[in-house]
């Protein structure tokens, strides 16, 4: 297999959504599938489709036609607010959206009735994280407004934190979109069947909650694929974190100084790195760089530090590993060296346990 490579297990990922969804179902939640930090990979969305999960979602249309043209059968649901530039595609290539502005679910109505469909839309709820999200001063009026509007359906009302400002989804906010829910049922007379409480962020507070409101449904990439929650990074228990290992060879393995000798300007990066000097060190280079991860989201699996990185090349501190040319060194990843990773087109993607738990689309 070409090097370098990320090596993906498909029955952790199969038994991580398994997992997942008997976790989060005990309380009555239903999970969905994000598949933006795969691209949308077809054969990898099918897994999550064959375990249990009937909702993919994914924040670019891109991602959702490749699963589309794939033919995986599941609803597909954008994670991004639609652009105004996008409705026609919203509307032709997804079954629900996520929106937080009117103008936008005005033209989404429009262009379903001129396709004679019905778009499913839930409201965001701003509860102060500060991405996406309606003012909850806002809503009545924009309920109000979208009950209006015909072509577009309102299933539900949701909201994300813990993505731009940090913000847990404590109890506190998820009682704030529960008591929403019921107040705009009974104001309006109507039933919201999906309330959206979040993502990965979501799990401390599941836990800790005997009663989980009206909250039925959250967004779960990170959990499934890296096994994790996202506000600390804690493993969840009996659920695999290495699903994917990236793997990079060695291509110089010398002794020399460890400290960069000669005049000193800015490096590739654009800083002036600073360096100990502890004398003579094994160093080693291998063939990845920045162009297929981020560096400081890799944690060698072996005993090596990484010392730095440009375009095309780590360097490494080989003092106790004695790693050798053509030899072969393996990472796990955290969520944005694996964004970054299966979207880089000089990385190989290598399947393990493929035929066990896949049938061919
Ligand atoms: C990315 C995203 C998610 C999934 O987040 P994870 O932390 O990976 O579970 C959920 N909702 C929205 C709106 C997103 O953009």
């Amino acid at each position: 297999m070409i090097l370098p490579r990320v090596d993906i297990d498909f029955n952790k990922i199969a038994h991580n959504v398994r997992q997942l969804k008997v976790l989060y179902g005990s309380k009555g939640i239903k999970i969905i599938g994000v598949t933006k930090v795969i691209g949308g990979d077809p054969i990898i969305a099918n897994i999550l489709v064959q375990n249990g999960i009937e909702i993919l979602a994914d924040s670019r249309i891109k991602n959702i036609l490749k699963m589309r043209k794939a033919g995986i059968r599941a609803q597909f649901m954008l994670l991004r607010t639609p652009a105004l530039s996008q409705v026609e595609d919203v509307v032709n290539h997804t079954h629900i959206s996520l929106n937080s502005e009117l103008i936008v679910l005005q033209e989404l109505s429009k262009c379903a009735l001129n396709n004679h469909v019905v778009h499913k839309v839930i409201l965001m709820v701003e509860l102060g994280d500060l991405r996406e999200g309606i003012m909850p001063s806002e809503m009545n009026t924009i309920v109000k407004e979208v009950l209006n509007l015909k072509g577009i359906s309102l299933i539900g009302i949701g909201t994300n934190l813990a993505c731009f400002g940090g913000i847990n989804p404590d109890a506190d906010k998820m009682n704030k979109l529960s008591s929403m829910t019921t107040r705009l049922e009974e104001k309006f007379k109507i039933t919201l069947i999906m309330v959206s409480g979040g993502n990965s962020a979501n799990y401390n507070w599941f836990q800790a909650s005997k009663d989980v409101g009206r909250i039925n449904n959250l967004r779960l990439g990170e959990s499934i694929f890296l096994g994790r929650e996202a506000l600390c990074r804690i493993p969840i228990p009996g659920l695999f974190t290495d699903i994917f290992t990236l793997v990079a060879e060695v291509i110089e393995s010398k002794r020399k100084p460890s400290k960069p000798y000669g005049e000193v300007s800015q490096n590739a990066n654009g800083q002036i790195p600073e360096f100990a000097d502890n004398g003579l060190m094994d160093r080693a280079v291998l063939a990845i760089g920045m162009q297929d991860i981020i560096v400081s989201g890799i944690t060698p699996k072996q005993n090596i530090r990484v010392l730095g990185a440009s375009s095309d090349h780590v360097v490494v501190d080989n003092t106790k590993a004695n790693l050798n040319v053509g030899d072969t060194v393996e990472f796990d990843l955290n969520y944005g060296a694996l964004l970054r990773a299966l979207h880089s087109p000089y990385i190989s993607k290598n399947t393990i346990n493929f035929h066990e738990c896949t049938s061919i689309l």
